[in-house]
């Protein structure tokens, strides 16, 4: 049994113009997929390989020292980007309601302070990594980023909403610009699909 690379829920060139076709392409088809391969190579011979993706992210540190970091980068690679994709959207965008809407705003007084906050944290990170909305049991909302394919899983929390902040995610379209396409990235959120994750 092996991980598969979902297909994408949309065209490449659905999210223009804030993410372009040839990104999506050479990022879902090459580096996402290429996340998978490892994966499935790491795990081969290994009786790893029929339990979920989050089950070993969450479980890292009790995984064999001989496939640990493969499953850390190749299989953190593997589910943030399925996580990725899903909570893009053609029709994003605005702002959550229900639930999430509503935790949002509690946790950080305002949809536009989470957005300002989430857009800082992301701007600053130094290195390829990703800028997350987590949800922790005790804690509530929080706002965090992971280096490389790490997640949030593996320490415990839930992701909500990811944004990859690889250069193979935006380079093409804004070189140095991260800022503007972290800003556009507001265009597309599918907050049904965060709400689903921040209710799981
Ligand atoms: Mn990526």
């Amino acid at each position: 049994m092996s991980f598969l690379t979902p297909a994408l829920p949309y065209a490449y060139d659905a999210l223009e113009p804030y993410i372009d076709s040839k990104t999506m392409e050479v990022h879902h088809d090459k580096h996402h997929e290429g996340y998978t391969g490892k994966l499935n190579k790491a795990l081969e011979g290994s009786d790893l390989g029929g339990r979920s993706i989050e089950d070993l992210l969450k479980g890292l540190n009790d995984l064999p020292e001989s496939v640990r970091t493969a499953v850390r980068n190749a299989g953190g690679g593997h589910f943030n980007h399925n996580l990725f994709w899903e909570i893009l959207s053609p029709k994003g965008g605005g702002e959550p309601k229900g639930s999430l809407g509503e935790a949002l705003k509690k946790d950080f007084g305002s949809f536009a302070s989470f957005k300002d906050s989430f857009s800082q944290k992301g701007a600053g990170l130094f290195g390829s990594g990703w800028v997350w909305l987590v949800k922790d049991s005790a804690s509530g909302l929080s706002i965090v980023t992971t280096a490389n394919q790490d997640n949030p899983l593996s320490s415990g929390s839930t992701p909500v909403l990811g944004l990859d902040l690889w250069e193979h995610a935006y380079y093409l379209k804004y070189q140095n610009r991260r800022p503007e396409y972290i800003e556009n990235f507001f265009n597309l959120i599918n907050w049904e699909k965060a709400e689903e994750n921040f209710r799981s």
